[in-house]
């Protein structure tokens, strides 16, 4: 049987994605690979809207997310953390960390924190930073990242840093107009490349911040090392991942075929498709509607599921999905829907997920939900 990988990322890795991967490998100052990977940063800054900086590093997402406190604070700095989950809070014990002050405000999970009590506490003192979570893949829920980055422009002085790493090239995301000053991502998400690359798209204010606070204590992730290398490729820092870039050029490339805006449409549209079929099924989707994410949907299990059996039945079938995190281990699974997945593929992993439930004794009528699935996708 052939795999398909739908976990929340690493998504599907297409053919010519691939290639890239499997090319020889160059010089990092190769004239050709130094001209491919400025016309890669400067699609990104394009793609997403960004007047600012654009930086790719190798790296995870996890690292984006160290890159942004470490460029934007310094110790003793207070940072306001937003968080819908459990990648939301990864953020505490890194500010920690770092001595830095965290605050956090937290929803309970498939909710979101109101923009109104993110105001409240962004008044009571001097956040040099504040961080959200797009879309926290451990509930799927996605925050109104516009909506906060209106609300921001009353507070100057904090730098508004967005964990895009489930969302960026699925979820809508405009850096200048919803005035991000640090998005970052990892390529294995709605990218569709393997993991290793961290991309950051970083604003003017942002830029200023890191130049305000002189010498760091970190080194690699630091943005003014990285900014002659952005500038000018053929300069050297620390070396590229070529392969990567090469990679993360081809997905760019195919992004730009597709077109952004019909990349956001179609995930918009699958994840309706998903989450209708889903709950057709007997399956509870945990976020709540209206900060529903398009990149990913978290199904709660009807009673009397065995998560480890269901989940064995699929990955039998050839389909990969995650389980639930924290409190939600062994009551959810979660099935990633973003990146260069296609229609194909929703109505396989539908069709998999009936036979699983039938293998499994669950309650269920076959077709019922790939029906629902046919319906979305001829709308
Ligand atoms: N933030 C979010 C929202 C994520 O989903 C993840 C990964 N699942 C991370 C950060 C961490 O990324 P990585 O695993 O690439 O370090």
């Amino acid at each position: 049987t052939r795999k398909l990988l739908m976990i929340p990322g690493p998504t599907p890795v297409a053919r010519s994605i691939q290639d890239q991967m499997g090319r020889e490998t160059v010089a990092f100052g190769d004239p050709a690979f130094v001209k491919d990977f400025k016309e890669l940063l400067e699609d990104l800054k394009v793609l997403f809207k960004c007047s600012g900086e654009a930086f790719v590093v190798a790296g995870t997402g996890t690292m984006g997310m160290e890159m942004a406190i470490a460029n934007t604070t310094k110790k003793g700095d207070n940072v306001l953390i937003v968080s819908h989950g459990f990648f939301g809070d990864r953020f505490i014990d890194l500010c920690n960390r770092k001595g830095l002050n965290a605050d956090v405000i937290s929803s309970e999970w498939g909710e979101t924190v109101p923009v109104e009590k993110i105001r409240e506490k962004l008044k009571e003192k001097k956040y040099a930073a504040m961080t959200v979570t797009h879309v926290d893949t451990s509930t799927g829920v996605c925050a109104s990242v516009a909506e906060i980055g209106k609300m921001m422009k009353e507070f100057p002085e904090t730098i508004y840093i967005v964990d895009g790493v489930c969302a960026t090239a699925g979820e809508p995301e405009y850096v200048d107009e919803m005035g991000i000053d640090v998005l970052l991502t990892g390529s294995q998400k709605a990218f569709g490349v393997a993991p290793g690359l961290t991309m950051l798209w970083v604003s003017q204010k942002a830029m200023d911040r890191r130049k305000s606070l002189g010498t760091i204590p970190e080194f690699y992730i630091d943005f003014e090392k990285w900014l002659p290398i952005m500038k000018d490729p053929s300069k050297y820092y620390a070396t590229p991942a070529v392969n990567l870039v090469w990679a993360l050029k081809e997905s760019v490339r195919i992004i730009k075929e597709e077109g952004i805006e019909n990349r956001y449409a179609r995930h918009k549209k699958y994840a309706a498709a998903m989450q209708d079929a889903l709950e057709t099924l007997g399956f509870k989707v945990l976020a709540k509607k209206g900060c529903r994410a398009v990149t990913l949907s978290n199904l709660v299990y009807p009673e009397g599921t065995d998560d480890a059996k269901f989940r064995g039945l699929l990955a039998e079938e050839g389909i990969m999905v995650a389980g639930g995190l924290a409190a939600y281990a062994g009551r959810m699974f979660r099935l990633g829907h973003m990146g260069n997945i296609d229609k194909h593929d929703l109505v396989s992993v539908i069709a998999t997920i009936e036979r699983a439930l039938y293998r499994a004794g669950m309650p269920v009528e076959l077709g019922k939900g790939v029906g629902v699935v046919q319906k979305h996708l001829m709308d």
